[in-house]
């Protein structure tokens, strides 16, 4: 089957570096192996998404030369389907309602770790205000391999019941994203290794779903000066505009992935440093 790659940026904001690195790893991955490469808007949490940062985020892809295929998916486009998925995950029996405020959550957390509880699969109730509804992990099912940090293992206990509908009635990102993965035929995917732990809960929904999984691949994230992940809540600055700048922001990237640039192409257009690095990968 032919390799089918995706970036899937949440349009917070401009890309910063640390996007940049996972989208061109995975557009890399795809393109050395003639695969097709999409990009899909995550835009389903629209308290997130200021007005114009989608169209920003393109124009930034197209400048570094990361050229994607088809039209953009928007995930606001395709509630309804997971709005079905959640129903079949619910006749399944693999989703339980969750109405436990963060307050609540909090107060019978204090000595644990994160991760839910479980409460309210422990002690069904009638919930007491519209409920998010979670899903049910079955330990059986939490192993799976990572193509590049290799077999992986969680335990229901660690990963706490995700949630896949929130309260506020916005899908949640493992449905989200197991959902379009399998309907638009997405056979890598390639992101950064801070969701490594929502791969359990996708592939058990895929699954579940009667869905052949994606192949996941869980890139290092980039860390600022102060060793935090490069993120838009760390206030990571955008990438930059100008050549110059841009060349450099493509070069650091492209050697972080382990990737070497002749020196003569260290100043060129990003479009060029990532045609340098294909031509190598495919001639190796
Ligand atoms: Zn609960």
């Amino acid at each position: 089957m032919r390799t089918k790659g995706r970036f899937a940026p949440t349009p917070s904001g401009p890309l910063h570096e640390g996007s940049l690195q996972t989208a061109a790893a995975s557009w890399i991955s795809a393109r050395r192996q003639n695969g097709q490469w999409w990009v899909r808007i995550d835009d389903l949490d629209a308290a997130r998404c200021p007005p114009g940062a989608t169209a920003c985020i393109l124009q930034q892809l197209e400048a570094y030369g990361l050229h994607w295929d088809g039209h953009p998916v928007y995930q606001t486009q395709h509630v309804e389907r997971y709005r079905h998925a959640r129903e079949v995950l619910a006749r399944a029996g693999a989703l339980y309602p969750c109405d436990c405020t963060r307050a609540e959550r909090r107060a019978r957390l204090q000595e644990t770790p994160s991760a839910y509880d479980q409460h309210c699969w422990r002690h069904p109730h009638t919930p007491a205000r519209t409920p998010a509804w979670r899903l049910i992990l079955d330990d059986a099912d939490l192993h799976w391999n990572d193509q590049l940090q290799g077999p992986q293992h969680a335990t229901r206990a660690q990963l706490g019941d995700p949630i896949i509908w929130r309260q506020d009635d916005i899908p949640g990102y493992a449905l989200a994203c197991a959902v379009d993965e399998s309907a638009m035929a997405i056979t890598e995917v390639v992101r950064g290794d801070d969701l490594r732990q929502e791969t359990a809960p996708q592939l058990q929904i895929a699954r579940t779903l009667g869905h052949r999984p994606a192949k996941y691949h869980h890139v290092p994230l980039v860390m600022d000066a102060s060793g935090r992940k490069m993120s838009k809540q760390n206030h990571a600055a955008p990438l930059p505009d100008d050549p110059s700048g841009m060349s450099a922001a493509m070069l650091r990237v492209l050697t972080r992935l382990g990737h070497t640039l002749p020196p003569m192409l260290h100043r060129a257009a990003p479009v060029l440093q990532l045609r340098c690095v294909l031509e190598s990968l495919r001639a190796s």
